[in-house]
Parts: C-alpha cells; structure tokens; sequence
C-alpha cells in the first residue's frame, strides 16, 4: 500500500517537473516573432512597440532614456532599437535612465539587462516597494532613485516631469516630455481598449478617473501621448477612454443599484458603442466584472 503511495507521489512529481519545463521551454516561443517596431515622435523622441507595454526613448548628446523596458526575453531586441535608432552600435551602454512607469512585468522586465549595461532604474517608492516583494533582487535590480509625488530629469536638452499618480496601481509614474511635449501615460491610458485595473496592487476604478483627468490638464491638442498599451495617441483619444470609463462605470453602478447580479449584468452587456474596447486581455465579461466589483467594494462599510 505504501508502494504505491511513494510511486504515485513520484509520478506526480514527475509530471510537476515536466509541467514545470515546458512552462519554462514554452517561455520563449511567446515572444520570438515579436519585432520591435520603432515611431520618430519627435527630434529627439521615438515610442518602441513589442511585446508588453510601450516605450519611450530620448536620444540626444546626454545618451539615451528609456521609459520602461518590456519583457525580459525582449531586451536585447530592445537594444538593438536604440541601435538602429541612435544610429549607434552598443547604444544601451550609453543608456544613462531607465523610469519604471510601475511594477509590472511587461515594464521592467529588462531592468536587469539594462541595469547590467549601466544604467540607473528610476521609479517611484511605491513601485519600489512593490518590485521588492515580487522578486528577488538580485534576478531584477531594484530602482536605486525614487520619489513619493514625482520629480524632474533634466535631459537631452528637455525637462522630464516625473508625475506620481493611482489607479494601476498604488504607484504609477506619467513622464511628460515638457520641451517635446510628449507624454508616457503608463498604464493610466489603454488607447482604444478596457484598461487593466489592478486593484491587488492598490488600483481603484475612481483613483484611475481623477489621474486620467490631471493627465488631461496637463497636455494639450498637440502633445503626442503615449499609451501603456495601444496605438501612439492624441488628448481626444484618452478623453476618449475616460469617457468611456466614466458611462461603463455608471451604468454598472446604475444596474447593481437596480439589483442585478454580476453575471446578469455580464449577460446584458455594456452599451454596443463600447464593444471595440474589448480586447485578449480584457474582455467586456471582465471590465464588467472589474467595475463590479469596484462599485461593491466602495460602497462597503469599512
Ligand atoms: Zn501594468
């Protein structure tokens, strides 16, 4: 009886293992026809798509910026970008900057890489701390420069003004190009999509609203914005968004207030106008559900 036990244990074991291993083999298959793809912004400010969230990149006589780094499989793809866009073979080794708009993976995957060329990671003191307990650090160095409300870069002839804001997360940083007047919205602005709002890392669906509209109030008609995720975008496309966060919102708060269920609200649907937001990642099932539970969780007494 104790054999079998012992033998059923190895092989569960074995296919733990296994499992393990191809998780860890099937890692790199996610990423390898992924091309990084570079957009002129500005003289000095190019925005780089791949796999994960946006980057921005400045580049002039200080050496290179990078607002945040993707993925870790993607870096050295990353550094071939600020090659070809520098016009400058090893160009992330004059990489002075890394910012980490937040903690999460598909922004600082490539901390380490970069970190190893030289440059300095900066990010907020909640991101810090979020990084902190996520990994070990010596797999992903930690930002060694933080700040709680923001701070600026003086940098290839332009200001950088670091801006702590919520809603993502508890920590989220909007770079503004102030000279360029571009801005690196983070993951406060999913152009054309339902946001990810990580509220198991202090996000709220009201925090997200009211930095959505300080972003607003500090950009005008002619500032090209960068999203976290999502096609390179205008002021009216992240009015866009917020509006659309704005009536969803509403309409979820309306029907909880009616007394329907989450998945009767999910069976009704949102307005058809909204159906193009939904994307592989958040569904309108799932925006409902994140609205949901938004609502209900602020109406509880604490
Ligand atoms: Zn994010």
């Amino acid at each position: 009886m104790n054999r079998v036990v012992i033998i059923s244990a190895k092989a569960m074991l074995f296919t733990l293992l296994l499992t393990f291993n191809c998780t860890l083999m099937a890692q790199p298959d996610r990423f390898s026809n992924v091309v990084i793809e570079a957009t002129q912004l500005t003289d000095s400010v190019y925005m780089l798509t791949g796999a994960g969230g946006n980057l921005a990149v400045s580049v002039g006589a200080d050496g290179l910026l990078l607002v945040d780094d993707q993925y870790a499989a993607m870096a050295e793809r990353i550094a071939e970008a600020l090659a070809n866009v520098s016009g400058t073979a090893e160009a992330h080794q004059s990489l002075k900057y890394v910012i980490n708009t937040h903690h999460h993976g598909d922004h600082t995957g490539g901390n380490d890489f970069f970190a190893k060329a030289g440059a300095t990671i900066v990010a907020s003191e909640a991101a810090r701390v979020r990084l902190l307990a996520r990994v070990p650090s010596q797999d992903n160095p930690l930002p060694v420069i933080t700040y709680h409300e923001g701070v600026h870069i003086y940098f290839n002839d332009d200001r950088l003004n670091l801006v702590v804001l919520e809603g993502h997360t508890d920590g989220d940083t909007a770079v503004y190009f102030e000279g360029a007047n571009v801005l690196h919205a983070g993951d406060l602005f999913f152009n054309k999509r339902f946001p990810f709002i990580d509220t198991d890392s202090g996000g709220s669906v009201g925090a997200y609203l009211s930095s959505q509209e300080k972003l607003l109030a500090m950009i005008n008609d002619d500032t090209q914005v960068v999203p976290g995720h999502g096609p390179i975008a205008r002021r009216s496309d992240l009015m866009a968004v917020h509006a659309m966060i704005r009536a969803t919102h509403k309409s979820v708060t309306e029907d909880i207030g009616a007394g329907l269920s989450l998945s009767s609200i999910q069976e009704k649907g949102l307005d058809d106008m909204y159906q193009s937001f939904a994307w592989a990642f958040i569904s309108e099932a799932k925006w409902i559900e994140t609205l949901y539970w938004d609502v209900i969780e602020s109406n509880a007494v604490h």
